[in-house]
């Protein structure tokens, strides 16, 4: 069989590499451990800890095993069989890649590797003892896999061992972390022992994914949570998300996976936390499994010592994305997921179709095969959503159909919704007009207009800049188009009113390809109904949107869009 073989990172690699001390309690061992058996291939993983890790903790697999002549290399700072170039550091699919976590590990305890490689004529077994710094490499009989054991944690080293908690709180943590893991790889089959009993026990159910959601986030949960499916623009969030029904006091059950890591990461916690802003009770968390999958050229894992941030390189895209779908899936209002194409809608929610991320992919390749759907602002606007701004403040109702209100602070500000939406999409529109172009979306039932010869000529002469717009007119007879497509921002326009102000405007304008602006107006303003920006997840997306936009939403007043009313001018409307 053709295993990795491990080698010395060279030092030039080594020095790029985001150094730190892995091993801060046994939890830390079990990740690492867990990780090198998830990299090896292995079906089946178990854990045995003994007194909460401080006496043992012991990872046994399945996988591919160790080549004999590299037993003693794994042991070694900075040797690894995952990474050899300075491509692979910027492409990283496995969950480790520095080398150092078995040579941390076995620098704090009695450490024993046994490995077998498949096929090989027997196992090796390394010991090392720190206090000797002995090592030994011999023989020995064991199946296929490798079994790795920590014993006596930071028994040489009596300042960490005093930061060691209870066995219980020890055990906690790495019962927590073994959920983690097994929320991140579906068909693989974990056993947890603690002194001997299983504590946790999850059988590989890659082909019922709702079993495991069951196992570690409850029967109800499996049950009644929402499923979401989402694919665009080169990334796909699925998962389970659970309703205001099932929402806890802290927020112990929330899992976000990238890649199949397991990441604890602000950005994206705030993504979600934005979209289930309203409709989660004050002081209730969600309870979430979300696995982000995205090519992995286009993160950097190499950030943080336990691997448990991540960077993206487009943050503001991601971040976007998992706004928007699972605000989408929350509101229910999926089907407002655009696409273009031949390729029906993408709807959540859905049943997720595949058990594992599709690491091998480039986004180059997702992109080809999926319905393109964008999202993303302007690199330089990257951050701002992440810095909680005010903007306009929190939605808290709509007044007689036309105004948002909306709590900043101790002041109150009404926001005209209509001119807020169609200005917000006019910036959308503007911004895609001259970057990536405006995305359209075919009409089902293609929409047919009459109208007259001169009209005829004008679509004929302008199809091009008509479709720049997102707009795709066809001559369907002597006297009459055909729609064909209409910008996805604006698909809850009248297109026929839509189409008859911008033909409008074709006539009068000599130039027209030089009045974008006046173009986008009549297009936004042929959009009437926003029923979507008067539910709770709308109103807030509809703030989300104009905080995006050119204008300083931290500003009192807008004419014309909204206007703050201070508590004393709130006052003053009823004592007259
Ligand atoms: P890393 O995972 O970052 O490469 P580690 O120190 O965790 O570094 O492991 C060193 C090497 O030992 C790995 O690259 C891998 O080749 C090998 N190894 C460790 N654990 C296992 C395992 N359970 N099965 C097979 N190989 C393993
Ligand atoms: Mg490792």
């Amino acid at each position: 069989m053709d295993i990795p073989r491990i080698a010395e990172l060279p030092a030039t690699l080594a020095s790029q590499i985001a150094a730190g001390e892995v091993i801060e309690r046994p939890a830390a061992v079990v990740k690492e451990l867990l990780d090198n058996s998830i990299d090896a291939g292995a079906a089946k993983v178990e854990v045995e800890i003994v007194q909460g890790g401080h006496k043992l903790i012991r990872v046994s697999d399945d996988g591919h095993g160790i080549h004999p002549d590299d037993i003693e290399l794994a042991l070694r700072r900075h040797s690894t069989s995952k990474l050899n170039t300075q491509a692979d550091l910027d492409c990283i699919t496995s969950l480790g890649f520095r080398g150092e976590a078995l040579a941390s590990i076995a620098a704090v305890s009695r450490f024993q590797l046994v490995s077998r490689m498949a096929g090989a004529p027997t196992a090796w077994c390394l010991s090392f003892d720190p206090v000797g710094e002995h090592a030994s490499l011999k023989p020995t009989a064991q199946p296929d896999g490798t079994r790795v054991t920590a014993a006596d944690l930071f028994q040489a080293t009596p300042a960490r061992r005093k930061f060691l908690r209870s066995p219980t709180t020890e055990f906690v943590h790495i019962a927590e972390v073994v959920k983690r893991v097994a929320c991140s790889r579906f068909g693989i089959a974990f056993t947890l022992t603690h002194n001997g009993k299983i504590a946790l026990r999850y059988r590989a159910c890659a082909d019922a994914m709702e079993e495991r959601v069951g196992d570690i986030l409850g029967a109800p949960f499996a049950r009644q949570a929402l499923k979401l499916d989402n694919t665009a623009q080169g990334m796909r969030l699925w998962g389970w998300l659970g309703g205001s029904a099932q929402t806890r006091s802290q927020s112990d059950r929330q899992f976000f996976l990238v890649n199949g890591r397991v990441i604890r990461d602000k950005k994206l916690f705030h993504a979600v936390r934005s979209a289930y802003q309203d409709t989660l009770p004050t002081g209730r968390y969600p309870v979430y499994l979300l696995h982000l999958e995205i090519d992995p050229s286009c993160t950097d894992v190499n950030v943080h010592p336990t691997k448990s941030e991540i960077k993206f390189i487009d943050n503001r895209a991601v971040y976007d994305f998992v706004l928007i779908s699972l605000k989408n899936a929350l509101g229910g209002a999926s089907a407002l997921l655009p696409a273009t194409g031949d390729a029906p809608a993408q709807s959540a929610p859905a049943r997720p179709a595949r058990p594992q991320p599709g690491l091998g992919a480039t986004m180059q390749q997702v992109r080809e095969t999926l319905p393109f759907y964008q999202m993303s602002a302007p690199r330089q606007e990257q951050d701002d959503l992440l810095t909680d701004k005010a903007g306009l403040g929190a939605p808290l109702a709509t007044l007689a159909g036309r105004l948002l209100l909306t709590r900043r602070g101790e002041d109150c500000v009404l926001v005209n919704f209509r001119k807020a939406w169609r200005y917000a999409r006019r910036h959308q529109l503007r911004r895609d007009y001259h970057g990536k172009g405006i995305r359209h979306r075919p009409l089902l039932v293609p929409v047919d207009i009459s109208v007259n010869a001169s009209t005829l000529d004008l679509v004929e002469k302008h199809s091009a800049l008509l479709e720049r717009f997102g707009l795709s007119l066809r001559l369907s007879a002597a006297d009459a188009i055909t729609v064909k497509t209409i910008p996805t921002l604006l698909e809850q326009a009248d297109i026929k009113a839509l189409t008859a102000a911008v033909l409008d405007l074709l006539a009068r304008l000599p130039e027209p390809a030089q009045h974008v602006d006046e173009l986008l107006q009549a297009m936004t303003n042929s959009v009437e109904t926003m029923a979507e920006a008067t539910t709770p997840a709308g109103m807030q997306a509809l703030l989300d949107d104009l905080d995006r936009t050119d204008l300083d939403t931290t500003q009192a007043r807008h004419k014309g869009l909204w206007r703050t009313l201070s508590s004393a001018e709130l006052d003053k409307l009823i004592d007259g």
